[in-house]
């Protein structure tokens, strides 16, 4: 296919392409040229349109998705805590086909947003992968499910330096064999040989880390360690949260990371503040962007990018470029999970957004990167693309 006259977001910089043209085969950008000839190739004039990299929510709990809003004015152990909160009990006592039912909604509704990939932190163990690819089947979004297993540590535990026991050990394996790696609920649930277990394993690592104050210093009542620190033990590819990191924190795991997910509309709504954006790119973190659980939270990157963009340069008075804000849940995303997505650019999965420019709240398009973070939303979205294919609007 040939997508003729069209604007897009190209590269790693979203530079800005007022007219060009762009070959797709293979479900891959093949060529971004004003001078491609036409072809074999299916040509569609694109004209009025505009091209941006599909947007990667790097965090999520669909499997939440009909506890919505639920214990609203509770704290957040006891809404989200992975023992003893209210969603695990939901999760627990409600029939697969209606968390089926409801994990579903969620997912077309990150599609029509514009969300072409996902990252999950999937409760429930093996059963709990299985019962979300079933969700999933015949739904064209890219989805990357990082799996858990239902164990579990006390501070006792923790403090003895209690290994993951034999039991439990041979479900990982399994585990991992249907799904794309690990996430840990986070450090103040596993002992330092734990996590060292969970090192070992050979798909992605990933940890919730410093999402609220109380298990910041959990972490260092029972361990005088930071939580930062103890979730290095896991060696992970990337971190979720870091709401309360510190300046070395976050150094060490710009050195020692692919990345940090912030999640700061969940952070909000949970009250616990939201993640430092601005001394993270001060430390020189790739940032990405995720919309956490659909409990508490909407699984939408348009009002997550405005939020955050907005809420750190009122709380911050500094300026942030929105290109910043917009490589978040693209680019930088893409590095994060070392795909080949997010990124406008020859060899990349062909995973785009098809904005319209004459959009009522677009028009006129004079900052497209701006407009995009802070105005855009499902109306402006003319079609959604995910390797080469429309799946949802038309072009
Ligand atoms: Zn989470």
């Amino acid at each position: 296919m040939i997508l003729k006259n069209i604007s897009i977001l190209y590269g790693n910089n979203l530079k800005f392409i007022e007219k060009t043209n762009v070959l797709i085969t293979d479900n891959t950008f093949q060529k971004i040229s004003s001078k491609i000839k036409p072809t074999k190739h299916k040509v569609v004039n694109c004209d009025g349109l505009l091209l941006i990299p599909g947007l990667i929510n790097s965090h999520t709990h669909i499997g939440d998705s009909i506890a919505k809003d639920i214990a609203l004015d509770k704290d957040p152990d006891s809404k989200i805590n992975p023992i003893f909160g209210i969603k695990q009990k939901i999760l627990k006592e409600t029939n697969p086909k209606k968390l089926i039912h409801y994990m579903r909604k969620t997912v077309k509704s990150m599609l029509k947003k514009g969300t072409t990939t996902f990252v999950d932190f999937r409760e429930g163990g093996l059963d709990g992968v299985l019962l979300m690819q079933k969700a999933l089947s015949d739904i064209p979004i890219r989805s990357i499910i990082l799996g858990r297993i239902e164990y579990y540590q006390s501070k006792d535990q923790i403090k003895r330096n209690i290994p993951i026991p034999q039991s439990y050990q041979n479900q990982i394996d399994a585990l991992l064999k249907n799904c794309d790696g690990i996430g840990i609920s986070g450090s103040n649930e596993n002992s330092d040989s734990s996590l060292k277990q969970f090192s070992k394993t050979k798909k992605i690592r990933a940890i919730h880390c410093a999402e609220t104050k109380q298990s910041y210093l959990k972490s260092k009542q029972t361990t005088r360690k930071t939580e930062p620190m103890r979730s290095m033990l896991l060696k992970p590819d990337f971190l979720v949260h870091m709401t309360y990191a510190s300046k070395s924190d976050l150094n060490m795991v710009s050195k020692k990371t692919r990345g940090i997910i912030v999640c700061p509309r969940a952070n909000a709504s949970l009250a616990e503040g939201i993640p430092n954006v601005v001394q993270m790119m001060e430390m020189n973190c790739n940032i990405a962007i995720g919309t956490d659980n659909v409990m508490i939270n909407s699984p939408d990157l348009f009002r997550e990018m405005d939020f955050l963009w907005k809420a750190s340069m009122g709380i911050h008075q500094k300026r942030i470029e929105p290109k910043n804000i917009l490589k978040m849940v693209t680019v930088n995303a893409g590095k994060l999970l070392d795909k080949k997505i997010g990124c406008i650019k020859e060899g990349y999965l062909a995973d785009a957004v098809f904005i319209k420019k004459n959009d009522l709240d677009l028009d006129p398009l004079q900052n497209p990167h701006a407009s995009i973070v802070h105005r855009a939303n499902e109306n402006s979205i003319q079609a959604v693309m995910i390797g080469g294919d429309i799946v949802h609007g038309k072009i």
